[in-house]
């Protein structure tokens, strides 16, 4: 039950990527204050920003000094470029660049601490990723203060408590409602906190990373946390839609959707969400994708409801592999399975699809987790060859699992000579996948699309 008014607003990393995309924010945020709701600000890095903190790590862990400094003044330049065309107020330009130019000067420290180190620890990656959401809630906190809004950076690291792996880290939700109980207060008398997405803090505040794209599960985690109204998060598509529109011009978008297909549809490849962000929808608070750069689009609502029967989407999932195991002895034997998931695990594959005959498995993997020493171990348990560059494609909705659906499906790859290399349907009822060639994949979409919608 939501005793309070609280609107959790989560804004990506192009809604952060120029000073004119942050007063965008700026505005979706005074429109809910004005509607008497209480915002609560989750932001992302600026655009592409966590992919040049990891190639910084990457030159820094390789000794390239030289393209690290080139690489590393750029993104300085970048965000005292928003900064300069945030506000004109001497006063926060100086405050806000001795915040900013402190945090890249530490940054510099840590990096050059890698060259010399060698030390390329979960824990430092972590650390060095987590500058992207640090720096970029400092420009939006100026960005609000310059819009007459209440704003106040705070880190999640000490208000999402973590712990398990530094780079993909698991929530104590217990431990995380007590900490944000503790700035409950300020929110209710109108302080418009701007958290860091992306990271938690473990045992000590230690930054641990929530997984690539984890700022949207970072703004559900608040959601739950806080027992807000609603999770709202600002991205730059038009909510969940029924392929990805870049391939397919004519996608719909979905004004409302059941979380499990949602969920299913983010999982299955869909790029407009982390899965885990449905998280909060089991908590009976509603999601709500919406558009930044479209907002007279009312977004998509994710909720508990059912909305009917029917494909909802056409998603795909780029660079996988396909191993194909055979061992006669494979026939009517046990443990064999068992052997290939402890070859597996061991090597930290995550298995995808999988089929199987009775003396043959084939399962899909992503291709770059594939490494000799797991091929070795395969290769002696049994015969083995892979399959690279396929993609693998869901058609996603509710009840999909019968003929009716599976003869349009067919009849489609059938009239566009597509021949999918693996099929997978199963309990679930909501998800049928094939695998396919690469190459096949932009075809594959619209004829599967076409045929759905
Ligand atoms: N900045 C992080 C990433 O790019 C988290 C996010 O934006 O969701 O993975
Ligand atoms: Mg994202």
């Amino acid at each position: 039950m939501t005793t309070n008014n609280i609107a959790v607003l989560k804004f990506g990393g192009t809604s952060m990527g120029t000073a004119e995309t942050m007063n965008i924010c700026a505005d979706v945020i005074s429109n809910k204050i004005k509607q008497k709701e209480k915002p609560f600000v989750v932001v992302s890095a600026v655009s592409k920003m966590t992919d040049t903190l990891i190639k910084l790590l990457e030159l820094a862990k390789n000794n390239k000094k030289h393209d690290l400094n080139t690489v590393f003044q750029a993104s300085k330049d970048r965000h005292f470029e928003i900064l300069k065309n945030l506000t004109k107020n001497a006063e926060l330009i100086e405050k806000y660049s001795k915040i900013i130019n402190a945090k890249f000067a530490h940054l510099f420290e840590i990096l050059n601490g890698i060259i010399l180190t060698s030390d390329y620890s979960e824990k430092t990656q972590a650390y060095v990723l987590s500058y992207g959401e640090d720096l970029s809630s400092d420009l939006m906190e100026l960005c609000l203060i310059e819009n007459g809004i209440k704003g106040k950076k705070i880190n999640s690291n000490k208000l999402v408590k973590t712990h398990g792996s530094y780079l993909s880290s698991d929530v104590d939700f217990i431990k995380t409602k007590r900490a944000f109980s503790k700035i409950a207060k300020e929110i209710e008398n109108g302080t418009i906190f701007v958290m860091t997405g992306f990271f938690g803090g473990g045992i000590d505040n230690e930054i641990m990373l929530l997984g690539r794209g984890g700022s949207d599960f970072s703004g559900s985690i608040a959601g739950i946390a806080l027992n807000a109204k609603i999770v709202e998060i600002w991205t730059d598509a038009d909510g969940v839609m029924s392929a990805d529109p870049r391939i397919i011009k004519e996608a719909k978008s979905w004004e409302e959707m059941n979380k499990d297909i949602a969920s299913e549809m983010a999982r299955a490849g869909a790029k407009v969400l982390h899965p885990k962000t449905i998280s909060a929808s089991f908590y009976k608070i509603d999601i709500l994708i919406r558009n930044l750069f479209n907002r007279a689009f009312n977004g998509t609502l994710i909720n508990s409801k059912l909305y009917g029967d029917g494909v909802k989407g056409v998603v795909s999932d780029d660079d996988y592999s396909i191993l194909h195991l055979e061992n006669q002895d494979m026939f009517g034997s046990a443990g064999f399975v068992a052997k290939i998931g402890i070859i597996a695990k061991e090597n930290n594959i995550s298995l995808d699809m999988t089929t199987t005959s009775e003396t043959s498995i084939s399962f899909t993997i992503k291709t770059k987790t594939l490494n000799k020493v797991a091929l070795k171990a395969f290769n002696s348990i049994a015969d083995f060859s892979i399959v690279e560059d396929v993609v693998k494609v869901s058609v996603i909705g509710e009840n999909i699992s019968n003929n009716q659906i599976l003869e349009k499906l067919f009849t489609a790859l059938k009239s566009s000579k597509i021949e999918p290399l693996m099929i997978s349907m199963g309990h679930s009822n909501n998800n049928i996948g094939i695998i396919i060639k690469k190459n096949d994949k932009v075809k594959t979409i619209e004829s599967l699309h076409k045929a759905f919608f």
